[in-house]
């Protein structure tokens, strides 16, 4: 495995616009990571704060409703989400429970994903995630 900069195409799960990054990764040139097709758009995520949207959560609600960033050392504005189509980290996945909700997003994490109020959290009905599910992957797939 290499690092190093390359060519990154990003297809936004929720607009669906490619993007290309030159960004730094650990992904060797036609590693599947070159192709993230997990991700939504900068603008995408920053037009979601504020909106009650639905979205997954790896593991239990933190105590106190904020996500502790390893990285910066601090606490997050809330507690750390994705939204469905959003594909998480393995290491987030691993042995934790996946919680999926409706939340206010108050803003976004040190990952760039949705940080929600832990206080605003409502349960939501199978056929209302599949409905938003569908709709962000139909986007996808066009
Ligand atoms: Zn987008």
């Amino acid at each position: 495995m290499i690092a190093g900069w390359i060519d990154h195409k990003e297809t936004c799960r929720n607009c669906g616009i490619v993007k290309i990054e030159n960004k730094f990764t650990y992904a060797y040139p036609g590693h599947p990571d070159q192709n993230i097709t997990v991700d939504f758009c900068w603008d995408c995520k920053q037009k979601m704060i504020g909106t009650r949207q639905i979205v997954v959560r790896y593991g239990n609600i933190p105590a106190g409703g904020k996500s502790y960033n390893y990285a910066t050392g601090s606490y997050e504005a809330g507690a750390s989400c994705y939204f469905p189509a959003m594909g998480a980290r393995p290491e987030f996945r691993c042995g934790r429970p996946r919680l999926v909700f409706s939340a206010i997003v108050i803003n976004t994490g040190g990952d760039d994903e949705p940080v929600i109020d832990a206080n605003t959290i409502q349960a939501v009905d199978k056929k209302e995630r599949r409905r938003v599910l569908a709709k962000q992957t139909r986007v996808f797939n066009r």
